[in-house]
Order: structure tokens, then sequence, then C-alpha cells
């Protein structure tokens, strides 16, 4: 019967087994051989002996990391740590690898990230670097679910496009046959013409790109941003759907994958209660009240965002963002115009996610646009949407490896993507 490693615990004692998976380790000794072989599911040790196992006088040639299909009997009779080791019958080389390997999957000796990040399928092949996807796929799986249940249409936006989502230099150039184009920025003016299109309430999990020059823990240039968007809705309520998004997410991490928890060093729970929330004002006096020169307008740097998040336990939001400091399709705040009904989602000094009520009066977003130095031209097909029965509408985006970053305590962002693309990095 073939199983995986993890299975093993629901056989029988002398049952036979067939088991696939990559040669970790080998030792060979003078009537005795052991090889410990890795599956997704864990590792297990093979003990093989001559006369006993077929293949057994290849052995000594095996490299690790070769791909192999082992068939044995099972016992529980052995000091292997794991109390279960299978006796083997059979090993078959099904592809060798070659040696030596660029990168060690069980060498103690860590390597700096750009080695991890060129030799990216090797790295993935060590089960705690394995588990950072394992882990993210689940918490998205669990927000997909919360956001499905609430009445959300999964969309797909086009991320080739003829217009910068915000304006500004940040664009990735297409040449698009004859025309100009860029990678998007954000799914932000698809998502608001599907609110005029009337789907009510939109999500979308898909790549964003952003031409930055810098190069910090916290930012790629391709990054998967889950975006939220929904009609007849303010700021309050797009936080709401954000906090009970993200704490589903968890909550599904946990009820499904207890053993993915157990391996990790830190604790993972769901949030209780509210994510508490701070204006950008009080964030200014709390800075100024412990020597900080915050003025009203500026963005926080990293330091101050630090002292601000040293505040609260976990996920807070900073409200009322300056609009100055807004994109153009940010609803200010009725009667106190200098601010927005905005928020960014912090966890300690990270920014997860940004999000706001939008403009929906068309008059009001062209006079926003033009006092961005941005031209409405520019932006007719984004702006015809607005004119013919736009409801109120509210949404936010959340970069999916920031969620990673901060949840698994990592030090480098590049480590909660898959292939990371940054500053210098375009290949594997
Ligand atoms: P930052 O100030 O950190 O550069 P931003 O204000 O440009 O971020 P937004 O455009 O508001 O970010 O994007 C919304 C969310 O998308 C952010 O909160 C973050 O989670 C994610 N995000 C934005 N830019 C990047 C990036 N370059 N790399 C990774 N994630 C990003």
């Amino acid at each position: 019967m073939q199983v995986n490693v993890s299975g093993l615990k629901d056989i029988k004692e002398g049952e036979e087994v067939v088991l696939n998976g990559w040669l970790q380790e080998i030792r060979i000794l003078k009537n005795i051989s052991f090889i410990v072989l890795r599956d997704h599911t864990g590792t297990i040790q093979i003990t093989s002996k001559p006369g006993l196992t077929t293949g057994y006088d290849v052995l000594s040639q095996m490299t690790r990391e070769t791909v192999i299909s082992v068939s044995g009997n099972l016992t529980r009779k052995t000091q292997s740590k794991s109390g279960v080791e299978v006796i083997a019958k059979s090993i078959e080389v099904l592809n060798a690898s070659k040696s030596p390997l660029p990168l060690g999957i069980i060498d103690p000796v860590s390597a700096d990230i750009e080695t991890r990040l060129t030799n990216r399928f090797l790295d993935l092949r060590k089960p705690e670097v394995a588990m950072i996807f394992r882990i993210e796929s689940e918490l998205l799986w669990g927000m997909r679910q919360f956001f499905h249940d609430s009445d959300f249409v999964e969309v797909h936006t086009p991320k080739i496009v003829a217009a910068a989502t915000e304006g500004g230099a940040d664009l990735f150039p297409v040449q698009y046959f004859e025309k100009q184009a860029y990678l998007n920025q954000s799914p932000q003016l698809y998502k608001e013409m599907l609110i005029s299109a009337g789907l009510n309430r939109v999500f979308e999990v898909g790549p964003a790109f952003r031409a930055e020059k810098h190069n910090t823990p916290r930012h790629l240039n391709e990054f998967t941003s889950i975006d939220i968007e929904m009609g007849f809705a303010d700021h309050n309520d797009a936080m709401l759907m954000l906090q009970e998004g993200i704490k589903s997410g968890i909550r599904h991490l946990i009820a499904h994958r207890q053993e993915y928890i157990a391996s990790l060093s830190q604790r993972i729970d769901v949030p209780e209660g509210d994510f508490p929330k701070i204006t950008y004002r009080d964030c200014i006096t709390k800075l100024e009240s412990q020597g900080e020169i915050a003025k009203f307008g500026e963005d926080f740097t990293p330091e101050q965002l630090k002292i601000i998040g040293g505040e609260f336990q976990g996920f807070y939001f900073i409200t009322e963002w300056p609009s100055s400091l807004r994109a153009f399709y940010t609803h200010p705040k009725p009667g106190d115009e200098k601010v927005s009904n905005s928020f960014d989602l912090q966890y300690r000094e990270f920014e997860i996610t940004s999000g706001a009520q939008r403009v929906h009066d068309p008059a009001m977003l062209e006079e926003r646009l033009r006092s961005k130095n941005l031209n409405p031209e520019d932006f007719s097909f984004y702006l015809n949407a607005f004119r013919y029965g736009m409801p109120p509408h509210a949404g936010w985006g959340l970069g999916l490896e920031r969620l990673s970053l901060i949840m698994l305590n990592l030090q480098n962002i590049r480590e909660a993507i898959l292939f990371p693309r940054d500053r210098t990095r375009i290949t594997p």
C-alpha cells in the first residue's frame, strides 16, 4: 500500500508499505544501512540489509536528494526517535540527484538569503520553509471562505492597464502592441467600477506591481494583494470586514492545521475583541509627548511607528489620515476635510493594509484628481462609471506577504513569497 510518512501511524506492525520521497541521509555500515526518506509530510528511517533488500548493492552510490521508492514492512521495534521504521524489501532509484548540492537541506549552517533564493527549489524542501507557504495557503483559504460567505464575489481584473492607479512613477511600462501600457499597481480603479456595475461586494487575490526602487525587508516589486470593495458601505464597514476576515483566516488555520501550529516556535491565536483604533492626530500627540518631532501631513517613520505600535498588543488601526497623504479616490472626512475617512491596519511598526471610504461623487472625484496634479481625461474610463449611478463605497488592500511576515515573525518579506521580485532579482 502506498502511504505518506504521516500516514504510517495508522499502519499495523509488519504490514507492507510503499513510500516515495527523497533520500535525505544515508549511513552505510558493515551489514546494515540506514536511510532517512523524506516526503512532504515528514521523515522516516528505512533499514536495509544485504540479502534482504533488492537494490542494496547500489546504495553506496546513492546521492543525497535522490528520488527513491521504497517498499518494505513497518515495525515499531526500533531505536529510531519517531518510534517507527520500515525494513526495506526493495529500494528503487526513480531519479538520481547530482552531487554536491548547491544548498544543503539538513546542514546546520544556514545559508544566506541570496543563496537560498537562487536555489529556491531546494530551499523549499526544508520543512520549515515550506511551512510558511502551507500556513499562507490556509490563512488565505479561511479568508476566502469568510468573504464568500459574506456575499463577496471573487473577481479577476486586468493587470495590463493604460493608466496608473494613483498616478506617480512607480509603474512598470509594458509595450502593448502600438501603445504604451503598464503593469497594474493595484486593482483599485477596477474594483470600484465593479461597484458601479452593481456586483455590490467584490474581492480579488492577485499580483500588484510596484516599480519602487527601494530595497527594504518589507517591500517587493511584485506582491500578492488581497483586495475588497463593498457598496453602500463606509470605512467603518470596511474595517470590520478586515478585522473579521483576518480572524477567520487565523481561526481556519488553527481549526484545520494544528500540526502546522505545533511546528512553530511562536504562538498563533485568534485576536480577541475589536482591533483598537487610534487617529493620525492622536498618534502625533503621542509622539510629541515622547519628544518626537511629528508634523501633520507627513508619514510616520519606521522608528515612530515602533513607538506607536509599542502601545498595542497586536493589530491596531491608524485612522483619519491627512487627505494630502492619501490617493485621490479617498473620501475626505465630512466637516474636517483636512483628514480623510481612511485607515491603515498596523501590526507593531508594520503596515499591513490601507483602506478607506472612497469618493463616489464624480464632481468631487474630478476635483480630487486635479488637486493631485492628475489629468481627469486620463481617467475617463474610470470616471464614466461614476456618472451613471455610483453607490457610496469603501474597501481596502492587504498585502498577503506582509501578513505572513508579521504572523510568522519573519525577518525579510522575501521569505514570504515563493519567487521574489526585488530591485535586482528576476530569476528564478
Ligand atoms: P508602504 O507605505 O509600506 O510602502 P503603501 O502605502 O505603498 O505601502 P498601499 O499602496 O497602501 O501601500 O498598499 C496596500 C498594502 O499592500 C500595504 O499595506 C501592504 O500590505 C501591501 N504593499 C504595498 N506595497 C508593497 C510592496 N512594495 N511590497 C509588499 N507589500 C506591499
